[in-house]
C-alpha cells in the first residue's frame, strides 16, 4: 500500500530564500505525525502547499500514490479530499453547528443527520446542534471545528496549531479526545505544533523542523532519547 500523503523534496523559496528547503516525510494510513519546530521555521508553509493554497518552487506530493501536485501540474485544493483545521476555528457565523458540521457534505445536513449527530455525539456537542458559534465557548468552537473538519472523512487532515488558543487548563483534555477521535476515525494527520509536549503527546510519528528543512524523524521515545544534536536536546529537555 502507498503511504497516505508523500511529500517529496519540496521547496519553497520566498524572495529566494527558502523557507521550506528539501523536505521530505510520509505519513501512513491511521498514523498522526506532528510537524514540530520553533515559530518561522516553515511548517504553515509547508501546510499550505500541502492544502494547495500555496505553491512549491520544486518538489511533488502524492495522496495514495496519486499525484496532486508538481511543479507542473496542481490538483485544485477542493478536490483533493485534504481536510483543514486552523487555529481560529473559522466556523460560519450565521450558521448553527449542525450546518457547520455539514458544511462541506452534498445535500448538507438534511441528508447527512447521521453523520453529523454521531460526530457531534463524539465531540460532546449534541445539545449545542442548534446553537450558533458565538454562543459557544472557544473549547466548544474547537469541538464543533474537529467535527466538521472530520464530516467529509478527508484521506488526510491537516491541523496548524490547533489547541493554541485554548485556555491552557483545558488543552490535555481535549487534546486526548482529539486524539481518541481521529484514532476511531482511522484518519491519518499532520499536524503542526512548536509545543514538544504537545508532538510528545499526540504523535505517532515526530518530524522535527528547523529552519525549513527537517532534521530528524522518528518516534516520539526515539526523538527524546536520542536527540540529533544539542539544539534538538534542548528542545525536548523542558517536557515534564
Ligand atoms: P511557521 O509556521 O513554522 O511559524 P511559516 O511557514 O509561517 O513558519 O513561515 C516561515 C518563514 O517564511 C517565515 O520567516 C515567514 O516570515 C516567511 N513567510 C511565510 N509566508 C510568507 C510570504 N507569503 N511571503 C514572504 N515570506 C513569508
Ligand atoms: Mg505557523
Amino acid at each position: 500500500m502507498p503511504p497516505r500523503l508523500q511529500v517529496d523534496r519540496l521547496t519553497r523559496r520566498f524572495d529566494g530564500a527558502p523557507v521550506v528547503d528539501d523536505v521530505s516525510f510520509q505519513v501512513e494510513p491511521g498514523q498522526v505525525a506532528c510537524l514540530l519546530g520553533p515559530s518561522g521555521c516553515g511548517k504553515s508553509t509547508t501546510l499550505r502547499i500541502i492544502a494547495g493554497v500555496d505553491m512549491q518552487d520544486s518538489g511533488r506530493i502524492l495522496v495514495d500514490g496519486q499525484l496532486i501536485c508538481d511543479t507542473d501540474f496542481r490538483i485544485p485544493p477542493e478536490r483533493r479530499a485534504i481536510g483543514l483545521m486552523f487555529q481560529d476555528f473559522a466556523l460560519f457565523p450565521h450558521l448553527p453547528v449542525r450546518d457547520n458540521v455539514a458544511f462541506g457534505l452534498p445535500g448538507g445536513f438534511k441528508a447527512n443527520r447521521d453523520r453529523v449527530g454521531d460526530l457531534l455525539e463524539r465531540v460532546q456537542m449534541t445539545r449545542h446542534v442548534d446553537s450558533y458559534p458565538h454562543q459557544l465557548s472557544g473549547g466548544e468552537q474547537q469541538r464543533v471545528a474537529l467535527a466538521r473538519a472530520l464530516a467529509p472523512r478527508p484521506r488526510i487532515l491537516l491541523m496548524d496549531e490547533p489547541f493554541s488558543g485554548l485556555d491552557e487548563r483545558l488543552r490535555d483534555g481535549i487534546r486526548d479526545e482529539t486524539l481518541a477521535l481521529l484514532k476511531d476515525e482511522g484518519t491519518a494527520v499532520l499536524l503542526v505544533t512548536h509545543e514538544p509536549q504537545e508532538a510528545m503527546r499526540m504523535a505517532d510519528q515526530i518530524l522535527l523542523m528547523r529552519r525549513g528543512r527537517i532534521v530528524q524523524q522518528g518516534a516520539p521515545y526515539n526523538l527524546y532519547n536520542a536527540p540529533v544534536d544539542r539544539q534538538a536536546a534542548g528542545f525536548f529537555s523542558d517536557i515534564n
